[in-house]
């Protein structure tokens, strides 16, 4: 099973799939019309650790992928939880972060989206892309004409002069410049997704001279990690060995 939402996960499923394995890749089911990997797909909350532990047993599971986003941190504790509760092996697939950036040094980095709002108080038109749960964080924002980029549009009321944008990356260098340009934009708020979908905005962000406040990534749980497909495999080709019956 692949627990999804991400580029990655679907990236896996359609390999794992493609070369004749029965995946099963879990959704959330947040996003209103995801982007679905190949393969069986269910979508859903499981209901906790023992619900994830009741799936897993009675879908007869043999190895989980936890894909999911750097930042959806309950599901990846969940998962190390029943991993150690039923023994199934449990590899954590995610993408490098943005720390080692050419940039990164020049950002200010805060641990959540309550720091990143006081970080960022002194910006008159801030760009907000750290999502649609990070939101709240700066609803009280009423003062200032905010741009807030998500996938879909949030459950909360916004402030009557912020203006929402609806879309999903990959995000061009020159879109995003343009982006900026246009909303006179003078902050850049997002967290540390890693990967090449969304950078793009953080070189923009640069030559703008546009200062960025980021949200570091949540602790883990410790589990075995890899940073990218290949090595997802290796390791799925490696544990596959490991737990096969031998027969001397
Ligand atoms: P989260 O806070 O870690 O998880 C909250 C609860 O949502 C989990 O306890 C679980 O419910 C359910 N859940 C989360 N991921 C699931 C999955 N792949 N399959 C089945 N149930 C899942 O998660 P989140 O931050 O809300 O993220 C939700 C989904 O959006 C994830 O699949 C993630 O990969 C994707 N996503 C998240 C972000 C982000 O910034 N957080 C960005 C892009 C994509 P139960 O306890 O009932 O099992």
């Amino acid at each position: 099973m692949i627990l999804g939402g991400t580029a990655e996960a679907r990236q896996l499923a359609s390999i794992l799939t493609t070369a004749g394995h029965d995946v099963v890749s879990s959704l959330a089911g947040r996003v209103h019309n995801p982007f679905l990997p190949p393969g069986r797909v269910r979508v859903g909350g499981f209901g906790g650790v023992d619900g994830l532990i009741s799936y897993l047993r009675t879908s007869g599971i043999s190895t989980v992928v936890d894909a999911t986003h750097p930042f959806a941190v309950q599901m990846s504790s969940h998962a190390a939880a029943a991993a150690d509760l039923t023994g199934i092996p449990l590899v954590r697939l995610e993408r490098p972060g943005w720390s080692n950036h050419s940039r990164a040094d020049s950002w200010s980095w805060v641990p959540d989206a309550a720091a990143a709002r006081a970080a960022a108080e002194r910006a008159s038109r801030p760009f907000l892309t750290s999502g649609r749960q990070s939101l709240q964080a700066f609803q009280s924002w009423v003062d200032r004409p905010v741009l807030a980029r998500v996938v879909d549009r949030p459950e909360i009321p916004l402030p009557p002069n912020w203006t929402l944008l609806t879309s999903r990356g990959p995000y061009s260098y020159a879109g995003e410049r343009q982006i900026m340009i246009d909303h006179s934009i003078d902050l850049l708020i997002t967290k540390d997704s890693g990967g090449s979908y969304t950078a793009a905005k953080l070189d923009a962000a640069h030559d703008l001279d546009i200062e960025v406040v980021i949200i570091a990534r949540p602790t883990r749980p410790k589990t075995a990690r890899v940073e990218n497909i290949e090595q997802a495999m290796a390791w799925l080709r490696r544990s596959d060995e490991a737990t096969m019956p031998r027969t001397s």
